[in-house]
């Protein structure tokens, strides 16, 4: 931080000096760089090409100092920007410190902005921390506190949570109400026999059987069959298992954010492979993100508006293939069998958790059905790309995106008067 005052300093003086002198730095240089005779003498000089002017002017007093002095004192002030570019830059650098950490077999890359390097390295260590709980305690198949918690359910036992696991129940069992089930995170039994509990994508060999699938469905797992109580939960129906894959990345950027705001630092962006939530600015420029395509690439860029999270649920990367077929990880829980014919959905709103549980279930409600899904959880920012990779775009989400490529477009309005 010390450079950077110093630097600024330096170039004020610089700048007030040659203003006091009558002499903007500019043309000092020009004059310098320019051939002058060391004879000149004040009066009227012959033309001299400044920016690019033929132009005839007065000599200035400056010009009868000797050649050699002026020539020193152009290469001492070029010197003097030069390090005080470079300071600045410096501080340019200073001013954003990033991380990479892992949480979920996910990097997440956080960046902030302003903070300094101690404040940063304090926080990161921090987040690594709470990311290790959170890989501890909500994974769906390595044995840790959710295990605990679904195998309780498994046998009709109540099992204790703690407040982010709660939280998320509760948070889950409102969405699952408001898309008419279409997300459901007590399908763990399901996702389980389809093969997704897994990290090594793709998967092969043939989907289960339609017998195996419906014996799952016909005893209608939901999260709201769990009842909580404290940090107590039991459920109803022993096929509840608890996956929290398509709301859990959501929920901790927005524990990272909170975490890095009660620490003081209000400009940050947390990153988890495109999926994000960003606070404050880039300095004085906001944060600018791009919005993934199927496939790979960008569908643009969108500049982040103070705090917005920004999600994308995709067809494409995690999927069963069985020869030419394929089996994508998003399962429909009204038929057991994946979603269909939206290869990937982008939401913005201002929560990480519902960003991210929307676009799970937008894609489960397919072309027909996205708009009126969105409706009911009170979306209005919704980018939807089908097989064919035509964009389908909510108005308010069509203003925000600065387009990359020439996809075909259509706007559909989600709300009721549109
Ligand atoms: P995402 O990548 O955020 O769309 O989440 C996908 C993950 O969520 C899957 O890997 C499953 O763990 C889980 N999942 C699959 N289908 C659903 C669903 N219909 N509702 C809730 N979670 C689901
Ligand atoms: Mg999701």
């Amino acid at each position: 931080m010390h450079h950077c005052f110093f630097s600024l300093c330096c170039l004020w003086a610089l700048v007030f000096r040659n203003v006091a002198n009558k002499v903007p730095v500019a043309v000092e240089i020009a004059q310098a760089v320019v051939p002058v005779s060391p004879n000149a003498q004040p009066g009227i000089n012959p033309a001299i090409n400044i920016w690019g002017q033929n132009k005839d002017f007065e000599v200035r007093k400056e010009d009868s100092l000797p050649y050699r002095h002026r020539v020193l004192t152009l290469t001492s002030n070029i010197t003097l920007i030069i390090v005080c570019l470079i300071l600045l830059a410096a501080c340019q650098r200073d001013q954003e410190q990033s991380a990479e950490l892992f949480v979920f077999g996910t990097i997440i890359e956080i960046k902030l902005w302003g903070a300094s390097p101690e404040e940063a390295s304090h926080a990161f260590s921090e987040l690594q921390q709470m990311f290790q709980g959170m890989h501890r305690d909500w994974h769906a198949w390595e044995p840790g506190r959710l295990t605990n918690i679904n195998n309780a359910f498994a046998q009709g036992r109540p099992a204790t949570a703690d407040k982010d696991i709660v939280e998320m129940v509760r948070r889950s069992q409102q969405i699952e109400a408001s898309t008419g089930g279409r997300f459901n995170p007590a399908i763990g039994e399901l996702v389980r026999l389809w093969g997704f509990h897994t990290s090594d994508y793709p998967i092969t060999g043939p989907p289960p059987s339609q017998l195996q699938i419906s014996e799952i469905l016909e005893q209608k797992p939901s999260s709201t069959d769990i009842h909580i109580n404290g940090l107590e939960l039991r459920s109803d129906n022993p096929v509840v298992q608890l996956d929290f894959g398509g709301i859990a990345k959501g929920y901790a950027v927005d524990l990272t954010i909170a975490h890095l705001r009660e620490l003081g630092i209000s400009n940050a962006i947390v990153n988890a492979g495109g999926d994000l939530r960003a606070i404050g600015s880039h300095g004085d420029r906001p944060w600018r993100v791009a919005i993934r395509k199927p496939g790979g690439g960008n569908i643009g860029s969108v500049q982040v508006n103070g705090d917005e999270a920004i999600f994308t649920s995709g067809n494409y990367e995690r999927f069963r293939q069985d020869k030419t077929v394929r089996y994508p990880h998003i399962l429909d829980p009204n038929t057991g069998w994946p979603a269909k014919d939206i290869a990937s959905v982008t939401i913005i709103t201002d929560e990480g958790l519902l960003a991210d549980a929307a676009a799970t279930a937008l894609i489960v409600a397919g072309l027909e059905h996205w708009p009126k899904v969105a409706r009911a959880l009170d979306l209005d920012q919704v980018a939807v790309v089908d097989e064919a990779g035509t964009v389908y775009l909510t108005p308010e989400m069509e203003k925000r995106i600065q387009f990359s490529g020439d996809a075909n477009r259509v706007i559909v309005g989600v709300n009721s008067s549109q």
